[in-house]
């Protein structure tokens, strides 16, 4: 592994941060989230950015006030005329590409062409929700009673709540908001306090977009504490739906939360995702994949690959591979020319990624490369080496059952395929999986029609876990929280279904041949 340095950096002034009245330039004096300001750090560096004003209980409430009505103002609009707002925001962020994807990389660590990925990312489910901002419609069925119709229609379902996670801090809003709005829904965007110029730069495109075109306050950013903010949002009944993007405590609280206001939750929580590699798998397809997939973002990607389950056959060749392309990897600032690997987004991930490995030691495991930190010169941020581990002889190790959210690949073998997808299911969390084959037969028992292949969300065939495209349901299952977001369905989750049933006739007919006389 080698290390890469570079100048700090600040937001491009393009993204106009500057003259939003929440944006702190000078944040001396503003240590703790008690002084009413986040402060975002460049892990990196460690060196403040700037910092955002915090929303209190009061803001939150007449951000709420004006939300609702919006709403009554945006579900007014013809959905496809809603899609050419969407439209021009992805032209806006076309515009903003670069600067906005430098931003991410900034502000949470990860290399630009990754940062770039992400705001690109948002682009594509403009246009797809565009596309669909003309076909989100309901099937007539067939009515059991004589000059009857029946018919589904979908409706807007109100302003809905999207929380973020730190490391996707553009494309979750985007993969949210692009299709809420399509749907009809004004959203309210709580993102996470450790990516707050992300979020303040990207709702302003959209807000400004839309306002421009006439419609105000269908995309509205609150900034604030879990406590104050979060709490008081999860519990809103006038939000009907919570998106919330997460760790799986998160997750289990927020879902109880809105459960226990029969409001409703998408999930998209933790994932503990593994490829499975078989005797006859293209070693060479497989090695750039999971190398790619387990140290790309530092590995705080929820589809990281986070465990190998190689044949026993092929194993030591193919740790011995992944050791050598770790070992030229280019770690250091994100922004430069040539780095592989930035830094993770705090001590905070330096300790559990230390943690890990000492627990995995403890375990049996063999550090087979990383397992340290690393400082590259010139820069004082958070930076690990990305580390792996090889399971102990009967593969028992039980750090590798959590999600450490660090580059870290535990490796584990096996002799035949249903040990294999035993052991890739028997975590808790079922988000993405893979397996390596030239076998139509292996794959297919993979991807069994009977549900007893993999128990993922995602499942892909000669692919790495992690690298989705917008056009089909993203989410997992278990403790995944079972959400789906971005193409195919998704849409569904921000409308209400009405059933609607017609009598034409002149003559009241009850289902089921009921009479009532
Ligand atoms: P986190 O759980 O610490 O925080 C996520 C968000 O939840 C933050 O905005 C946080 O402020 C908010 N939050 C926490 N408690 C809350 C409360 N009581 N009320 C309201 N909001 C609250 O997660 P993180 O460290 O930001 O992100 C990493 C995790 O996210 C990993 O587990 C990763 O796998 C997961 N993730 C999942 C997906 C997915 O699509 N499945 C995508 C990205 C990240």
């Amino acid at each position: 592994m080698s290390t890469t340095a570079s100048p700090k950096h600040a937001p491009h002034p393009s993204l106009g941060l500057h003259d939003d009245p929440r944006f702190v330039a000078d944040v001396t004096g503003a240590e703790g989230l008690s002084s009413g300001v986040a402060v975002s750090y460049n892990p990196a560096t460690g060196d403040p950015i700037a910092g955002v004003r915090l929303d209190s209980a009061d803001s939150y409430e007449r951000t709420l006030d004006e939300m609702t009505e919006a709403f009554r103002r945006w579900r007014a609009v013809p959905a496809p005329e809603r899609g050419l707002v969407v439209r021009a925001i992805g032209e806006e962020l076309r515009t903003h590409l670069d600067a906005l994807g430098e931003l991410v990389s900034l502000e949470v660590g990860k290399i630009r062409a990754e940062g770039v990925g992400e705001v690109q990312e948002t682009i594509d489910i403009a246009d797809y929700a565009v596309g669909l901002s003309r076909m989100v419609g309901g099937a007539t069925i067939p009515s059991e009673r004589p000059m009857h119709r029946m018919m589904e229609q979908w409706l807007p379902l109100g302003p809905i709540g999207v929380i973020t996670a730190f490391n996707f801090p553009n494309a979750v809003w985007g993969w949210n908001a692009m299709l809420a709005a399509v749907c009809g829904d004004v959203v309210l965007w709580k993102p996470s306090l450790l990516a707050p110029l992300t979020a303040m730069a990207t709702n302003a495109i959209a807000d400004r977009v839309a306002s421009d075109m006439g419609h105000e306050g269908v995309f509205r950013l609150v900034i604030g504490t879990d406590d104050e903010v979060g709490e008081r949002m999860i519990a809103d009944r006038r939000l009907p739906l919570i998106s919330a993007t997460g760790s799986c405590a998160m997750g289990r609280h927020v879902g109880q939360v809105v459960a226990g206001r029969l409001g409703r939750c998408l999930l998209e929580l933790g994932g503990n995702n593994a490829v499975i590699v078989e005797p006859d798998a293209d070693l060479d397809l497989a090695l750039k994949s999971i190398v790619f997939g387990a140290v790309g973002t530092a590995g705080q990607r929820c589809t990281t690959t986070r465990r190998v389950i190689a044949h026993e056959s092929i194993a030591d060749e193919l740790v011995d591979r992944m050791a050598k392309a770790y070992s030229t990897i280019t770690i250091g600032d994100p922004l430069a020319e040539g780095t592989l690997v930035g830094p993770v987004i705090g001590q905070r991930t330096v300790d559990a990624y230390l943690d890990a490995i000492a627990q995995a030691k403890d375990q049996g495991g063999t550090v087979v490369a990383g397992g340290e930190t690393v400082s590259p010169e010139g820069l004082g941020g958070w930076f690990v080496k990305p580390a792996i581990v090889r399971a102990p002889k009967g593969n028992e190790l039980p750090i590798a059952m959590d999600e450490t959210f660090a580059p870290i690949c535990y490796v584990f073998t096996y002799s035949d395929l249903n040990e294999a997808l035993a052991m890739q299911n028997s975590v808790d969390q079922g988000l993405s999986s893979a397996i390596f084959s030239g076998s139509v037969r292996t794959t297919e028992r993979f991807l069994n029609v009977d549900g007893s292949g993999s128990d993922c969300g995602l499942a892909y065939v000669n692919l790495g876990t992690s690298g989705a495209e917008i056009g089909g349901a993203f989410g997992g299952e278990k403790d995944t929280g079972g959400g789906r977001e971005a193409g195919s369905d998704s849409w569904k989750a921000y409308m209400r279904r009405q059933t609607c049933t017609i009598n034409y006739g002149n003559e009241l007919r009850l289902a089921q041949g009921i009479r009532f006389e």
